[in-house]
This record gives C-alpha cells, sequence and structure tokens, in this order.
C-alpha cells in the first residue's frame, strides 16, 4: 500500500508542509514495530541539560507543535524555507497533552537546521562550513585540515536523550533524540562530509569566492532534488530508507563507537565526486545561475542564502528535458538512503526499551 508523509491521515495539516529530515524520519520509525507501538508520552518543558556545554543560540525557541493552530495550507512543493508552516506553535509546554515517541521523532527533526546553532561563535575556522550552522551540521578535511563537528552534535543529543530518559522525562528524550538523529542524517548526506573533489581544488581556475559559490551551489541542488522526490512520493527513496531502518534495528550497531560512525560518514564521502560532477557536468551554468545571488562575504548565514535560491533551482532540476539526467542520482541516493535509514533505524531501536520509562 502507498502511504506517504504528507497524507497521513494521524497527521495535521499544521505541520506540513513537510521537510526531507522529516521525510528520513517517517520512513525509518515507520519499519520499526516496536517504536510505533510505545504508548504516548506526556509533554514537559525543557529540562535545558547542557546549556553551558553546548550553547543554543539565543534566537533559537523551542516549540510545542503538539498545541497547534493551522493557520493556511502551503504548497509542499513550493516551500523551501523550513520557518514556513501552515500553522502556529506553542511556545510553553502545554499543559495535560500527550503524544506518540514516532511523532516526536518526525516532528522536530528539522529543529536544528532552523536557529539552534546560528549566530555561535564556536571556531576560528567555522566560515569555511557558511557559519556556526555549517560547522555543528558538517565535518569534512580539506587540505590537511578538519572542518566542523557533526559527529560530536550528535553524541551530544545522543547524550542528552540519555540523561532525559534517565531522569523520567521520556518527552524531551524522544525530542533530544530526533535532535540527534538530525545530525546522523547529515553526517550520511555527501555533501556535509565531503567539500569539494580534490582535483577541483588542485585545478586553482576559480577564486575563493567563486569556490564557495560553485560548492554551495551544488550541494544545496542535491538537497532541492532529495526533498522534492520525497515530496513526489517517490516510492524507492522510501522503500530504501524502510529496508535500512529494519536492517538496523536488528544489527546492534553502537553508534557511540568510533569505528560504526566513522565507516558510516566514510560510506557517505565516497559518493560525493560522482554527485558532484553529475551537476556540474549535466546541468552546469544554468544551474550555477540559479544560485548567482550567493556572496561568501555576505552577513547571512549560507543556509539562509541558499534558501532563496532553491526555488529556482528546483525549476531547473526538474523541468522535462532535464528529466532522464536524474535517473542517474535516483540510483545513488536510494543506495545512501538504505545507509541512513540503517543507522536511524538502530539509533531508534537502541532507545525503545528505556524509552517506555516515564517517571513522571
Ligand atoms: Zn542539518
Amino acid at each position: 500500500m502507498e502511504f506517504h508523509l504528507h497524507n497521513d491521515p494521524n497527521l495535521p495539516v499544521a505541520w506540513g508542509p513537510w521537510f526531507s529530515h522529516e521525510y528520513l524520519t517517517y520512513y525509518s520509525v515507520k519499519s520499526l514495530d516496536s517504536l510505533m507501538a510505545l504508548p504516548q508520552v506526556p509533554v514537559k518543558p525543557n529540562p535545558r541539560y547542557g546549556d553551558n556545554l553546548w550553547p543554543i543560540s539565543p534566537k533559537h525557541i523551542d516549540y510545542y507543535k503538539e498545541n497547534w493552530r493551522e493557520t493556511c495550507k502551503l504548497d509542499l512543493l513550493q516551500t523551501f524555507d523550513y520557518k514556513k508552516r501552515n500553522g502556529e506553535y506553542a511556545t510553553e509546554a502545554p499543559q495535560g497533552k500527550k503524544i506518540e515517541p514516532w511523532k516526536v521523532l518526525v516532528i522536530y527533526s528539522t529543529e536544528p537546521d532552523l536557529y539552534p546553532d546560528t549566530d555561535l561563535f564556536l571556531h576560528k575556522n567555522q566560515k569555511v562550513t557558511g557559519g556556526s550552522h555549517g560547522w555543528r551540521h558538517m565535518q569534512f578535511r580539506l587540505l590537511g585540515a578538519t572542518y566542523g563537528i557533526a559527529p560530536e552534535s550528535f553524541l551530544v543529543h545522543r547524550e542528552l536523550a540519555e540523561l532525559a530518559f534517565g531522569n523520567g522525562n521520556a518527552y524531551w528524550g524522544w525530542r533530544y533524540l530526533s535532535r540527534a538523529a538530525h545530525y546522523l542524517a547529515d553526517l550520511g548526506n555527501p555533501f556535509h562530509v565531503k567539500a569539494l573533489p580534490g582535483l577541483f581544488l588542485a585545478k586553482k581556475m576559480f577564486s575563493r569566492a567563486d569556490l564557495f559559490k560553485i560548492v554551495s551551489a551544488i550541494h544545496q541542488s542535491y538537497e532541492v532534488y532529495v526533498e522534492r522526490r520525497f515530496r513526489e512520493g517517490f516510492e524507492p527513496f522510501q522503500e530504501a530508507l524502510m529496508e535500512g531502518a529494519r536492517a538496523g534495528q536488528s544489527a546492534g550497531m553502537d553508534l557511540t563507537k568510533k569505528t560504526s560512525l566513522n565507516s558510516y560518514i566514510k560510506k557517505a564521502r565516497k559518493w560525493h565526486n560522482r554527485i558532484f560532477y553529475h551537476f556540474l557536468n549535466e546541468f552546469g551554468q544554468e544551474l550555477l545561475d540559479a544560485f548567482a545571488s550567493m556572496d561568501s562575504k555576505s552577513k547571512l548565514d549560507a543556509a539562509a542564502q541558499t534558501n532563496r535560491c532553491a526555488a529556482s533551482a528546483a525549476k531547473i532540476l526538474f523541468k522535462e528535458e532535464n528529466y532522464s539526467k536524474l535517473d542517474f542520482l535516483d540510483k545513488i541516493t536510494a543506495g545512501i538512503l538504505v545507509d541512513v535509514g540503517r543507522v536511524l533505524g538502530a539509533l531508534f531501536a537502541s532507545f525503545c526499551v528505556q524509552g517506555q520509562v516515564d517517571r513522571s
């Protein structure tokens, strides 16, 4: 039977339109019967663990989507900004509300791409990843140096989840786990674990600013492509995630072990060159032009800048004459999504036992 996140009757319209991380999580949780069967947990305020250890941007607000009001119905295929939703949500934990753990995992999975990681000073080299946001969502090596801390972002949030569960706050346990899953999924994205092909850099035919533009444009194009496929209800992606999650749940993979996490990251990195050159060679200047307004000197976060260009990129990628060029990406991406599903399945399954306990 065909089912998709965007037409699941168990989810209110006010939570849409839906974005990639929500699809990744949704199809992964859907194949974990023990997780889907967990009873509702009471919504609670944020225990604010680790505020000193892991600073959060002052711009960030914890919304509570359990308390929602539908305000509009945006076009699924035309929405590229995570902030734009069909509803408004409470800014305080609502009293007396309960929610299923799988829903918490799905609806908060985009949260790390809003404000928690923006406008922070984390490292002197963070400009290379487009700012503090990219720093926490990526990790790659370039000319002998390592940029970004995404594995740490994952591990910190996984630990916060454990702490919340241990203290009887299952709701925040799941919510922290949802954030952890975001960073983990990011690490399965080739563009988050590699910046550009080595030879491309060695040619030195571009200025630093041009290089920044090309790399950001191709990275963002790939994100636009994947998200559009999910929103179209593209079956191979759904099947890949479900297959991966089912395998991951029984694999007994320990993601706190460096070897497990590193082999997952390495696999993702391996795909980078092929996808990078496919975009560059098949879509070329037209696609790069869609990102012409990108500027490395801009005060705006790279992610915020690229959002604006996403709509024009989607138009180019999915116009009819370009359709056959997507086959190559479809095949590679389905393989990538099996790997992402596998780690998400392993992560979620490992929390199913302690997640049942809510000592409120
Ligand atoms: Zn991210």
